[in-house]
C-alpha cells in the first residue's frame, strides 16, 4: 500500500499536510496535483511524499483515498518540490501558498461558498427579492461578491430566499481565471479537384463566393478572426460537409522591446569573469559567483556571454531583474543576441500572457526566461544558469504577503538541487553577499573599471553652507550652475530624489495638529492634487487652515512635485520630464522611457530613475538629498543611501564624460564619502563595523513577529506572550547570543483596520527559537526581514 503526504489547498488549514491513501488503480508521483476530499469537499492537494510506511500518529480508520489526479503529470519536478518544502521550512510560510509560488498562473482554485438558485423552484414574486434572485440565478455569487455589489436590502431578503428554499449555499472551488486561448479555423475537407467543380458550378453572380472558394483553396486554413464577413459562407460549407471546422490554440504575444546588438570583445576583467562562470557550467558544478563590477563597466555583456555559454551545453537560463519594467535595454539586448529564445514572466503582463508563457516555458520552447523576483518558479526542464541583475534591490524579497521569501534564497537553493551556476551581480552588493564572497561561499568577481569611458567626478555639496548664505532653495547654487551647463551644451541632467509628492506632511503652525491617514494612522503626504497616503494610497482632500483652530498649515519636506517646481522657475525653457510611481501610473513605464529618451532636458525622479537606466547624453546626474530616508527604522537606512548615491552617480556619463552632484547636510557620512569616491569598500568595512557593533545581519538573521488584531490590547498581549515565550524558548536552547525585541508597536502600527504589534528576534538561526517556542498560528513571521521595522 502506498501512502501520500499532501498538502491542501484550504486557507484554513494550509500550514500542514496530511496523509492520504493512493488507491491501487491511481498512479502517482511526488509534486502531483490531485483531487482529495476533505471534509465533505474535493480540494485541491499537491503530494508532497510518497512512502510505503504507513505513519504512526493516526489510526487506520482516518485515512482516506485519494481521489483522482488534476494532470497527468507532475505539476512541480522533484528539484522545485523540494526548494518549495525547503522555502516552508526556512521561511516559516503555509506549505500550500508556498508550493503553489511554483504553479502555472490562476490554477491554485481555493474553496469558497457560493449561492445557487435551488432547481425548479418558482421565482418570488417580491420585486426586491426577484432581483436578487435572478442576480444569484445568473451569477453563482460569493458572499463578497454580493456584499459589493450593495443590491438594496440584500441581507433580509437573502435570508428569506434561503428560508424559503428558493436559494442555497453550496460548497464549491474558484474558477480557473484563465484558459488556453482557441480561435475557430477553417480548412478545405474536400480535394481541390472537387473544389473547382464547386466553383465551376456557380451561377455567374456569385461572385462572394467564388472569393470565398479561391480563398480556401490558396490557403491552408482561413482563422475566424480574420474571416467575419465571410463566415456565414464558411459555416454553410461546413454543413454541406466540404469545410471542416476546428478549433486551434493561439498564444498571446508578448511585447519584446526592440534592440540592436553590438557584440563587445571582452577587456581582461571581464574574459576572466566570463570564464570562471563557463568553467562552472562545463563541470555542471553548483558554484555560486559575486560579479562585483562598478556601474557601466559590462555586466551586461558578461551576463550575455555566459548565457551564450550555457546555451551551447543545451542548458536554460533564468535572468532577473528587479523591476522589467525599468529594464527594456536589458530585456531588448537577450532578445537581440537571442532571438527568439527569450521568454518573459513579470506582473505587468494579463494573465493570459502569462499562463501562455508559463506553458511554453514548461514545454522546452524558450531557453531563456527573463523576469521579475517570481521568475526564479520558471518551470524551465534543464535548469544550468540563474542570473540575479542588481542583486541587492530589496524587491527581490516578498514583502506583501506570505510566503516572504528571498529570491536570492531561492535561486540559492534551487541552482544546488539542479547543479546548476549561480551568478550575482552588482555595482553595490549587499551586505549579505559581499560578506560571503569574503568567506568564500561566493567567489568573488570584479570589474573595477568602465571599458570606454572613466568614472563620473562626483562633487558634494555641503547644504549646511547653502543655508549659512541664506540660499533657502532645495537646488544648490553649484547644481544650478551644473545644470545650466550641462543645458547649454545639448545634454541631459538626471536629478533623483527619493520621495514624491509635494512635501512629507503638513502640521498646523498654531496647534501642530498633523492631519494622518484613518487606515494607517501616519502622516498625510502632501500632493499637487490632495493629500495621499503613501502607505494605503487612500486620498484625502488638501485644507489649507487647520481644522481645530483656523490658523494656516505648513508644509514640511521636499517631494518630486515641488523639486520639479523649483527647476521649473530656475530654467523656464528647458524640457522637465518628472519621472515616479505618481507619473509612471498615470502614463505607464514605456512612455516615460520614450520621453526621457527624446523630449527631456531634465528628468526629476524618485529611485526609480537611479536602477539601470542608461540614457543617452546624460552628463549630469544629482542626488537631491542624499540622507533622505535616514530617520526610518531600518538598519539597511545606510546601505541605501550608499546604494542611490552610486546608483544615480551611474547614470552620467555612460557615453561620454559626466559629473555627479551629491547634496547633504552630512557630508562626512561614510555612505556619502565612499559613494563620492566609488570606493566600495571604505562603505562595506565602515558597515560591518557598525553591523559587527549591533548584532545586525549578516551578522545573525533577523525576524520579525507581529500579532494584529482590530482589539489593540488584544495585539499587544498577544506580542508580549509570544516575546516571553521566544525569549524563554532561546534560553532553553543555550543560544546565549539570540537577541529577542521588546514588544512594540509595528511600524505599520495599523493596517487593513488592525493594530499591529510586534518583536524582532535576533540569532545565528532565529527559525529554531520560533519553532521551540510554540507561538500562535496567527503570529507572522517574517525571517529576513526587509524594510523599517
Ligand atoms: P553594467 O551592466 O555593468 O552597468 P553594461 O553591460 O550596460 O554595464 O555596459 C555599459 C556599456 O559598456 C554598454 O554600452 C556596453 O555596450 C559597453 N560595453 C560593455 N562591454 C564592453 C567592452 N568589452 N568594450 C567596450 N564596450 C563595452
Ligand atoms: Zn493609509
Amino acid at each position: 500500500m502506498t501512502f501520500a503526504l499532501v498538502a491542501v489547498n484550504s486557507p484554513a488549514y494550509e500550514k500542514r499536510a496530511f496523509f492520504y491513501l493512493v488507491p491501487n488503480s491511481l498512479k502517482v508521483q511526488e509534486g502531483q496535483a490531485v483531487w482529495i476530499p476533505f471534509g465533505k469537499r474535493l480540494l485541491q492537494g499537491i503530494i508532497l511524499e510518497l512512502s510505503e510506511q504507513a505513519p504512526t500518529d493516526i489510526t487506520f480508520a482516518e485515512i482516506k483515498g485519494i481521489h483522482s489526479t488534476i494532470e497527468n503529470a507532475p505539476i512541480l519536478s522533484l528539484e522545485r518540490l523540494t526548494t518549495a518544502r525547503f522555502m516552508a521550512d526556512y521561511y516559516m510560510a503555509p506549505l500550500f501558498p508556498t508550493v503553489s509560488c511554483f504553479f502555472p498562473p490562476a490554477f491554485s482554485l481555493p474553496p469558497r461558498d457560493i449561492y445557487r438558485t435551488v432547481l425548479g423552484t418558482t421565482k418570488p414574486q417580491d420585486e426586491q427579492k426577484l432581483d436578487l434572485f435572478n442576480y444569484i440565478e445568473e451569477a453563482s455569487p460569493t458572499a463578497n461578491m454580493l456584499k459589493n455589489r450593495l443590491i438594496k436590502g440584500y441581507n433580509a431578503n437573502l435570508k428569506a430566499l434561503l428560508q424559503e428554499g428558493k436559494v442555497q449555499k453550496v460548497h464549491s472551488l474558484a474558477l480557473p481565471k484563465v484558459q488556453v486561448k482557441t480561435v475557430d479555423v477553417f480548412s478545405l475537407s474536400i480535394s481541390h479537384n472537387e473544389a473547382e467543380q464547386i466553383i465551376h458550378a456557380l451561377p455567374k453572380n456569385a461572385n462572394k463566393k467564388r472569393k470565398v472558394w479561391q480563398l480556401l483553396l490558396t490557403s491552408p486554413k482561413i482563422d475566424a478572426d480574420d474571416a467575419s464577413s465571410i463566415r456565414s459562407y464558411l459555416n454553410d460549407f461546413v454543413k454541406k460537409g466540404w469545410v471542416q471546422k476546428r478549433q486551434e490554440r493561439i498564444l498571446r504575444d508578448v511585447y519584446i522591446p526592440n534592440c540592436t546588438d553590438k557584440i563587445h570583445r571582452l577587456n581582461t576583467a571581464q574574459q576572466q569573469a566570463a570564464q570562471s562562470i563557463s568553467h562552472s557550467l562545463k563541470q555542471n558544478k553548483n558554484q555560486s559567483f559575486l560579479l562585483h563590477g562598478v556601474t557601466g563597466s559590462g555586466k551586461t555583456e558578461v551576463y550575455l556571454q555566459c548565457t551564450q555559454a550555457a546555451l551551447i551545453q543545451n542548458k536554460d537560463v533564468i535572468v532577473l531583474l528587479p523591476e522589467i519594467a525599468l529594464c527594456p535595454q536589458t530585456i531588448g539586448r537577450f532578445n537581440a543576441r537571442f532571438p527568439g529564445q527569450v521568454a518573459v514572466l513579470h506582473s505587468e503582463l494579463s494573465l493570459g500572457q502569462r499562463f501562455d508563457q508559463w506553458q511554453q516555458i514548461a514545454n522546452g520552447q524558450y531557453k531563456i526566461v527573463i523576469g521579475a523576483r517570481s521568475a526564479i518558479f520558471a518551470p524551465m526542464p534543464n535548469l544550468g544558469l540563474v542570473i540575479i541583475d542588481e542583486e541587492h534591490e530589496t524587491s527581490y524579497k516578498q514583502q506583501d504577503f506570505q510566503p516572504f521569501y528571498h529570491a536570492r534564497t531561492v535561486a540559492q537553493r534551487l541552482c544546488r538541487l539542479n547543479n546548476a551556476t549561480l551568478v550575482l551581480g552588482s555595482a553595490t552588493p549587499s551586505l549579505e553577499s559581499y560578506n560571503a564572497a569574503q568567506r568564500g561561499i561566493l567567489k568573488l568577481l570584479t570589474l573595477p573599471n568602465r571599458p570606454d569611458t572613466q568614472m563620473p567626478q562626483v562633487h558634494i555639496v555641503d547644504m549646511r553652507e547653502e543655508l549659512k548664505t541664506n540660499k533657502r532653495s532645495i537646488i544648490s547654487l553649484a547644481l544650478q550652475k551644473a545644470i545650466d551647463h550641462v543645458l547649454n551644451s545639448g545634454k541631459k541632467a538626471l536629478v533623483m530624489h527619493n520621495r514624491r509628492g509635494e512635501a512629507h506632511f503638513s502640521q498646523c503652525a498654531s496647534c501642530g495638529y498633523i492631519p494622518i491617514c484613518k487606515n494607517c494612522d501616519v502622516p498625510l503626504a502632501v500632493h499637487e492634487n490632495g493629500f495621499l497616503c503613501h502607505r494605503c494610497s487612500k486620498k484625502y482632500k488638501i485644507i489649507d487652515k487647520c481644522c481645530f483652530c483656523d490658523h494656516n498649515m505648513k508644509t514640511y519636506g521636499h517631494g518630486t512635485e515641488n523639486i520639479y517646481r523649483a527647476l521649473q522657475k530656475l530654467f523656464p525653457d528647458a524640457r522637465l520630464l518628472r519621472w515616479d510611481k505618481d507619473s509612471a501610473t498615470q502614463y505607464g513605464q514605456n512612455y516615460l522611457y520614450e520621453q526621457a529618451q527624446k523630449n527631456a532636458d531634465i528628468i526629476i525622479g524618485t529611485q526609480m530613475i537611479s536602477k539601470g537606466l542608461d540614457l543617452e547624453k546624460v552628463a549630469l546626474s544629482a542626488v537631491i538629498l542624499a540622507e533622505t530616508g535616514e530617520g526610518l527604522p531600518n538598519f539597511r537606512s545606510y546601505e541605501k543611501i550608499f546604494e542611490l548615491c552610486c546608483q544615480t552617480a551611474g547614470r552620467a556619463g555612460r557615453q561620454s564624460e559626466g559629473q555627479v552632484i551629491i547634496q547633504t547636510y552630512n557630508p562626512y557620512s561614510y555612505p556619502v564619502v565612499a559613494a563620492a569616491s566609488h570606493n566600495y569598500e571604505l562603505f562595506f568595512k565602515e558597515e560591518m563595523a557598525f553591523r559587527r557593533k549591533s548584532y545586525l545581519p549578516p551578522l545573525c538573521h533577523i525576524a520579525t513577529m507581529t500579532a494584529s488584531h482590530t482589539n489593540t490590547v488584544y495585539a499587544y498581549q498577544t506580542a508580549q506572550k509570544s516575546s516571553k515565550a521566544t525569549s524563554e524558548a532561546a534560553l532553553k536552547l543555550k543560544d546565549f547570543a539570540a537577541q529577542i525585541g521588546t514588544v512594540a508597536p509595528s511600524f505599520i502600527g495599523k493596517k487593513d483596520g488592525k493594530y499591529r504589534y510586534g518583536f524582532i528576534v535576533k540569532s545565528i538561526k532565529p527559525q529554531q527559537i520560533i519553532k521551540e517556542a510554540s507561538l500562535p498560528d496567527n503570529l507572522v513571521i517574517d525571517i529576513d526581514h526587509y524594510g523599517p521595522i
